[in-house]
């Protein structure tokens, strides 16, 4: 046996016993050779299976409030400091949203989650966002969750009071990278903010968007940094360079990088749901299929959150033709 394949086999193995991978063994798994990236990814998928099953989790997005940002990520297309000509829209009717949550669910997705582009919500909105959750709790039954920037403890609290699963907040990239990606805020207010959900019963998701011009290592040290938060859902975005934004000319990263990142990330959280978010339609050229077979077993369908994305159907339908259950 080859030297990769012996250290696949034996981080695969730590995992099988519940023993945790050092930070080397995590660098020589993102190091594994090209032709060995087949053997990294077959053993992150029978990790996958073994702890997660065939299910993949389906799950829609809604934009609910389409905004100019007071922030200044520099991969969004929602940022007020880049000309990217989106539409912005104001937080729409609960109603509105009944509807759309109710479709969701008849497409097949088990969970819906709010999100809107703000750096926090203020007090008015936050309490508009609750009765969105309350009416689509009484009318849908289907599993909410938020993604709505900053949060303080009392908004926490509330949002689990509401029966919220789970709360998304990404921590965008790795911490060497972050300040040269987003200057409004910091590292740490991410961090807090998931410490917040967490104190309040919350499950976290939370991920990163890779292909911003970060080494490999950086994406090594995302990675350590995602595990040892142990969220319950891991969802990483696949840049998609948008006009207007100091990204928009970003070289693509190639896809055996992304491959790494997934596979990678299954070993060190064998029992997530790690999701293919934005960039999967644009980005894989084969609508993630590879990805669902190399550690991710979640995805977002039905559109993003400034772009659409594949029908639920076709999504669906990709799922069962690879031997998955959505
Ligand atoms: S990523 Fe979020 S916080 Fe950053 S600019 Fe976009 S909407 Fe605002």
């Amino acid at each position: 046996m080859d030297f990769a394949l012996k250290h696949i086999k034996e981080c695969q193995e730590k995992v099988f016993s519940g023993i945790g991978l050092s930070v080397q063994d995590v660098e020589k798994l993102f190091d594994t050779p090209d032709e060995n990236l087949q053997d990294l990814a077959k053993a992150a998928n029978e990790i996958t299976r073994d702890f997660n099953g065939n299910k993949v989790d389906v799950e829609e997005l809604n934009n609910i409030k389409k905004n100019a940002c007071s922030e200044d990520c520099s991969f969004c297309g929602q940022s007020a400091f880049f000309d990217t000509g989106i539409d912005t829209y104001q937080l729409p009717s609960p109603q509105e949203v009944v509807v759309k949550a109710q479709n969701a669910k008849n497409d097949g997705a088990e969970s819906y989650c709010l999100v809107a582009a703000w750096r926090a919500p203020s007090q008015r909105d936050f309490e508009k966002v609750c009765e969105i959750i309350s009416l689509i709790n009484e009318k849908v039954g289907i599993s909410v969750e938020c993604s709505l920037g900053f949060l303080t403890p009392d908004q926490a609290k509330r949002l689990k009071e509401l029966k919220v699963k789970r709360y998304n907040h990404n921590l965008e990239t790795a911490r060497s990278k972050f300040a040269e990606i987003c200057t409004t805020h910091t590292y740490n207010d991410r961090l807090e903010t998931l410490r917040i959900a967490r104190d309040a019963g919350l499950e976290l998701c939370t991920g990163g968007i890779i292909g911003l011009g970060e080494t490999r290592k950086q994406r090594v040290e995302l990675t350590l940094e995602l595990a040892s938060i142990f969220p319950e859902e891991v969802t990483i975005n696949i840049l998609v360079p948008i006009p207007g934004t100091p990204l928009e000319l970003q070289t693509p990263l190639p896809n055996s990088e992304i491959t790494r990142m997934f596979s990678v990330i299954r070993f060190l959280l064998p029992e997530s749901v790690i999701k293919i978010s934005g960039g999967r339609e644009t980005s894989l050229g084969d609508d993630g299929e590879e990805l669902l077979q190399s550690g991710a077993n979640g995805i977002i369908t039905s559109g993003y959150l400034t772009m659409n994305g594949n029908s639920a159907e076709k999504d669906i339908r990709m799922i069962k033709k690879i031997g998955l259950e959505a």
